[in-house]
């Protein structure tokens, strides 16, 4: 088996994640993650022995890392010269410079859901299109608020054919790891509406019929959901069926509030700290059990994205799409989670 070579180029928040979930898998292997300088976060790339690059070419940003004590191997283009494929983990909208780097080198690429979907024109989620993006140059792996609504549409639309879904983010202010967001003492409504969050959805599949509005709230923990679906006539589910449809779909987690004691964000958060995956990351999405309900063909339910970490082990299986190395997306799905699982001693 060819071991694909990943690199990482922007070691934040999801490059650092993402490094991580590719040094479990077998098939691939990390060359190189990019900072753009010295800084702490260049000590967790030394301490898992990644191979650090500068996230640029000149001389004097490459020779600053030495300054400061980390041994830098070069600017982005020696990476890419000996990378099959780039995760472009750069905070959003710096993507088209980097596109014409990764175009220029040659190398695929993934990008993140900072990105819009005309980038690249392509648009991924594990369980909406995988098949679709088999051995593409480039694809943007959407956000964790689209990753999230997918997880639970998607299944959905396939039963039923056709869903008319209207949802609303509310969405944390900040990553626990940032200082100059906020509101940290108000309610932010998005006023361009609707939202981008729901129509995104249709970049991976179209058919579904979306709109959302989105709120910014003061917490940094979890987006939540609250989502109302429109089934067409002759559905044929029940509020128990669409149940055990969730707990049978990879990366969700379907468990009663009220009865586990797990009625908020905050809970949810501290079972994914006892699961133990690093950073207490959540890969999948969580649906409160009690908050689903079925009323004529009309479906209301309630989920919670981590969103830091939902779209990490997607961004694994959309390297095995654009590398067609395997075109089932549920064989990836089992490999990735699998091997996170293993990697952790889970
Ligand atoms: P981040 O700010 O935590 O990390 C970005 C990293 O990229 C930093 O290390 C930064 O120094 C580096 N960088 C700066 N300029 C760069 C450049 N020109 N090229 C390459 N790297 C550069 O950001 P993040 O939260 O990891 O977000 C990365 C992407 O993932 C964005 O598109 C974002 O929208 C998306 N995303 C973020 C989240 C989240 O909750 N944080 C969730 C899903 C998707």
């Amino acid at each position: 088996m060819t071991t694909i070579k990943v690199a990482i180029n922007g070691f934040g928040t999801i490059g650092k994640r993402v490094a991580d979930a590719v040094d479990a898998q077998d098939d691939m292997e990390i060359v190189g993650v990019t900072k753009t300088g010295p800084s702490f976060g260049c000590d967790l790339a030394v301490k898992k022995g990644f191979p650090l690059y500068c996230t640029f070419d000149d001389q004097d940003r490459i020779s600053a890392f030495a300054a400061g004590g980390y041994e830098c191997k070069g600017g982005l283009s020696d990476l890419l010269e000996i990378a099959d494929v780039v995760v472009d983990c750069s905070p959003g909208k710096m993507g088209a410079d980097n596109l014409a780097k990764y175009k220029a080198a040659g190398v695929k690429h993934l990008f993140q859901g900072g990105e819009k979907h005309d980038l690249t024109g392509k648009s991924y989620t594990s369980s909406a299109n995988h098949a679709e993006n088999l051995g593409v140059e480039g694809v943007r792996v959407v956000s964790c608020n689209t990753t999230g609504l997918s997880r639970t549409l998607v299944p959905l639309f396939e039963h039923c054919g056709s869903l008319k879904v209207e949802c609303t983010m509310i969405r944390r202010a900040a990553d626990p790891g940032d200082s100059n967001k906020g509101p940290i003492n108000a309610i932010k409504p998005v006023l361009k509406v609707p939202s981008h969050h729901g129509p995104d959805v249709m970049t991976v599949k179209p058919e579904i019929e979306i709109n959302s509005l989105a709120v910014a709230v003061p917490t940094t923990i979890m987006h939540l959901h609250a989502i109302v679906v429109d089934l067409p006539d002759g559905h044929g589910l029940t509020t128990d069926s669409i149940v055990n449809m969730w707990k049978e779909t990879p990366r969700v987690i379907v468990m009663k509030g009220n009865e586990n004691r797990i009625t908020t964000t905050a809970e949810v958060m501290e079972m994914a700290r006892d699961i133990g995956r690093k950073w207490g990351d959540l890969h999948e999405i969580f649906v409160w059990e009690d908050g689903v309900s079925l009323q004529g063909n009309r479906l209301y339910y309630f989920q919670a994205i981590h969103q830091e970490s939902d779209v990490i082990p997607e961004n694994i299986d959309a390297i095995r799409a654009v590398m067609g190395t395997e075109s089932d997306w549920k064989v990836s799905v089992a490999k990735t989670d699998a091997a996170i699982s293993a990697y952790y001693n889970l």
